[in-house]
């Protein structure tokens, strides 16, 4: 039987290459009386799809001048400073060692995700190791509660769907010396405030059980969509940091906060790219 005059629907290489031009399915018809239908319509789409990101992409680099990912970094880092957080930046390369005292250990399914340098020594895949080093100093010479954050790339081996990438920035705020009672306010206060600076209103907190830090409190947007996961001290892994006062700290993917108020299911548009710039697919010619 031919297929010539059978309904269809895009081929897999269709709808990969209007994602990547930042088209949602939803928003276009995808049932097609024949080949021939289907493929007239790619092609309008696809044309004007490639009109719109070559007008975004002038836009970005003639007069916005800066990736949202940049810009995200910036404003976080301005309003937590003016919040009383002190920035701390720290290797991207950690020791095992560090692995192991935050319980990323041999059998733990986060360990397989980690990107090694060599025998001892691996990508981050998160910020906490510098943020427990970095803090418990600062501790022997400045009284709590003391406020500290990160603002940087996290590496981690994962499939790479629409929502994961191997590199991601990450910015993780604490503040030690909580008193115990204020723990979930203050949480909920540092979720306001992060999403209150990335211009998403739709957030709500959920309860969550991490491998690593145990209970916390997630953050997720309103289609459920985690935007961050957060821990509180005392807690099991201190000790090994040398950290014996309470605390609250939460960790925000960057590029989850801006696929999320962009609407978008492509994590890769707001990613460190070759392929996007500031959203907008180079792949347009
Ligand atoms: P998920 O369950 O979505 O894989 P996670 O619980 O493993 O995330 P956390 O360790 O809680 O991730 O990291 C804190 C935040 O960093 C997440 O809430 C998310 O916003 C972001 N994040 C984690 N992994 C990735 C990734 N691979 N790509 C992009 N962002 C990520
Ligand atoms: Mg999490």
């Amino acid at each position: 039987m031919s297929t010539e005059h059978t309904p269809c629907s895009f081929t897999d290489t269709q709808m990969h290459r209007l994602a990547e031009l930042g088209q949602h399915m939803s928003d276009i018809p995808h049932t097609f009386a024949d080949e021939h239908e289907r493929n007239c319509s790619f092609q309008n789409v696809e044309h004007a799809a490639i009109a719109q990101n070559r007008e975004n992409l002038r836009t970005s680099v003639c007069t916005t001048r800066e990736p949202a990912l940049c810009r995200l970094q910036r404003s976080l880092a301005a309003r937590l400073h003016s919040e009383g957080f002190a920035e701390v930046v720290t290797p991207t390369i950690i020791t095992a060692s560090q692995l192991d005292k935050m319980s990323v250990t041999k059998d733990k399914p986060l360990r397989k995700q980690v990107f090694w340098v060599d025998s001892t020594h691996c990508l981050r895949p998160m910020l906490a190791p510098g943020l427990y080093v970095v803090s418990r100093k600062m501790m022997g010479s400045l009284s709590l509660p003391l406020r500290t954050f990160e603002i940087g790339s996290c590496f981690r081996k994962e499939s790479e769907g629409s929502t994961h990438l191997q590199e991601f920035t990450m910015v993780d705020l604490v503040e030690w010396g909580t008193p115990v009672e204020e723990r979930d306010d203050r949480l909920r206060e540092f979720m306001a405030m992060i999403t209150d600076e990335v211009g998403l209103p739709d957030w709500r907190g959920a309860d969550d059980e991490s491998v690593v830090y145990g209970h916390g409190i997630d953050t997720v947007d309103e289609k459920g969509l985690e935007l961050a996961s957060s821990s509180m001290g005392p807690h099991p892994l201190d000790a090994a940091w040398g950290i014996d006062c309470t605390w609250v700290g939460i960790g925000f993917g960057l590029e989850r906060l801006l696929q999320s108020r962009e609407h978008t299911d492509n994590i890769h548009r707001f990613a460190r790219s070759t392929t996007y710039y500031d959203g907008a697919s180079l792949n347009i010619k």
